[in-house]
């Protein structure tokens, strides 16, 4: 057994008993992230230094005998679409290459505040922007599952980091499904919190109303203590909720035994890969074997959700981009000649393609003449597919899905169909339409050996519930011991 073969629960229990120092652990880290990351090429970035230092201090925490909480030590890796102070930053985008942010983002901070050593900054679609990691500026990343196929996006590099075991776990985000999709594609733990339960100040913004930062971990209780470190209210960011933080790893344990779960017709539809839905109704039947009561539920403005998302998330980024404008951030271009030249010929140079498609579907669904067709339209079916979820919530404690249609697709398979792309997120998306909380937990594999995740959705602040429901599915298929063949 490696260092690096430990979830993060067990490396703490073993730094907590001084088998392992956290600058031990945080070097076995390092040496995996040098042995298999040319393959997976799951980083952008790797901050030897300031990980090693984070270590070293925390080591010296312990050896005082005032550890700052149960992940002190434990090593963990960022998506790049976090602020780190004094480390660049970039969001995969061409446009912000060699942008060191003056601060940290609040998670970091906490993060850093509970003596998580960051070893750095994880590969992304460009912006957040993608499905499958391959909009990302700089290089693809790989699915450690299979070299030649795409570990899901946006938040693929940290799914694949955590699948490859470079660190046993990483913080991703999650819009229209960044967290889920890459966690279904890679047998790892991906939680998307309710909207406002994890601060946003110092997340680079794709869409402020959707987007959402969580944990991705191997196993369940490992996303419950990340959880617990990074959900508190902020005052930096507006739309931060003050509700109570529970202690996410109370109930972990007390099963599903009388809950009722909720099976939407509509997320079975056609379109699904048949090894998935045969794995998804494997768990279900399963699920009712732990003595959880299954429920026919309908969300009926499902088949709305994609159109409104792709309304909705191009609009808000296109005012969010709006900053990038040569004359702040990052880039610049080196032959411009006038004030429009600096903002022009920046954004062209700069932006990748997806960028530049999700812009200007933005800009037009929020021109005047259009906006109330299309962007105050999309507002309203987005109550009418919040309030599917109310009632179907009046009914059920949570409900069952698949995460993705269709398990990991080869690279390139997709990049030239956008609107295949966007289908990826059929499943997700709904759930940051609502603001609600949706966890993915491992739940078999493909005959040809991919990963498959079961999707569990859950009312608002209702975090414990998902974790609850999915460490029942896990402590009966512990797929999380199966490592990823590198
Ligand atoms: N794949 C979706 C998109 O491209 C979701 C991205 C995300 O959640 N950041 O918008």
């Amino acid at each position: 057994m490696q260092l690096t073969d430990l979830t993060m629960l067990e490396l703490a229990e073993k730094l907590a008993a001084k088998e392992v120092s956290s600058e031990e652990a945080t070097r076995a880290s390092l040496a995996r992230i040098q042995q298999v990351d040319p393959k997976v090429r799951a980083f952008l970035r790797v901050d030897e230094a300031g990980a090693l230092a984070a270590a070293r201090a925390s080591d010296a925490r312990r050896a005082a005998g005032s550890p700052a909480g149960v992940l002190d030590g434990v090593p963990l890796g960022l998506k790049d679409l976090f602020l780190t102070e004094g480390v660049e930053t970039t969001a995969g985008s061409r446009l912000l290459e060699g942008f060191v942010p003056p601060y940290d983002a609040t998670v970091v901070r906490l993060l850093k505040e509970a003596g998580l050593p960051l070893v750095g900054k994880l590969n992304l679609d460009e912006f957040a922007m993608g499905s499958s990691n391959e909009s990302s500026a700089y290089f693809s990343c790989h699915n450690p599952w299979d070299l030649s196929r795409t570990p899901g996006g946006s938040s693929g590099g940290s799914a694949a980091a955590v699948a490859a075991r470079e660190v046993p776990g990483a913080l991703g985000t999650d819009t229209g499904g960044s967290i889920r999709q890459p966690a279904a594609l890679t047998n790892t733990v991906g939680l998307k919190p309710t909207y406002g339960r994890v601060s946003r100040y110092g997340v680079i913004a794709f869409a402020s109303s959707l987007d959402q930062p969580g944990p991705m971990t191997r196993t369940v209780a490992d996303a419950a203590a990340l959880l617990q470190v990074i959900a508190r209210p902020d005052v930096q960011d507006a739309t931060s909720s003050d509700a109570p933080v529970p202690d996410y790893s109370a109930d972990l344990e007390a099963g599903v035994r009388g809950l009722k779960l909720g099976v939407p017709r509509e997320y079975f539809t056609e379109g699904m890969d048949p090894e998935v839905e045969a794995s998804i109704r494997e768990a279900l039947r399963e699920y009712e074997r732990l003595g959880a009561t299954l429920v026919d539920v309908s969300l009926p403005h499902t088949k709305y959700a994609l159109a409104t998302y792709y309304l909705i998330a191009p609009a808000e980024a296109s005012s969010n981009l709006a900053r990038y404008d040569g004359v702040r951030f990052g880039k610049r271009a080196q032959d411009a000649r006038s004030l429009r030249d600096v903002y022009t010929l920046t954004r062209e140079e700069g932006f990748g393609s997806e960028v530049k498609r999700r812009i200007m579907l933005g800009t037009y669904a929020l021109s005047s003449g259009y906006y109330d067709a299309y962007y105050l339209r999309a507002q309203k079916v987005r109550t009418l597919i919040r309030e599917d979820f109310t009632r179907a919530f009046q009914q059920v404690d949570a409900l069952l899905s698949p995460t993705s249609p269709v398990p990991a697709f080869k690279l390139g398979e997709k990049v030239e169909d956008p609107m295949a792309m966007y289908l990826m997120d059929i499943y997700t998306l709904p759930c940051n339409l609502a603001g609600l909380p949706g966890l993915s937990v491992p739940c078999g594999f493909t005959k040809a050996g991919l990963p498959v995740g079961l999707q569990i959705l859950g009312r608002p602040f209702d975090e414990a519930g998902l974790l609850r429901i999915a460490r029942a599915y896990e402590r009966e298929h512990d797929f999380f011991r199966r490592f990823a063949p590198l």
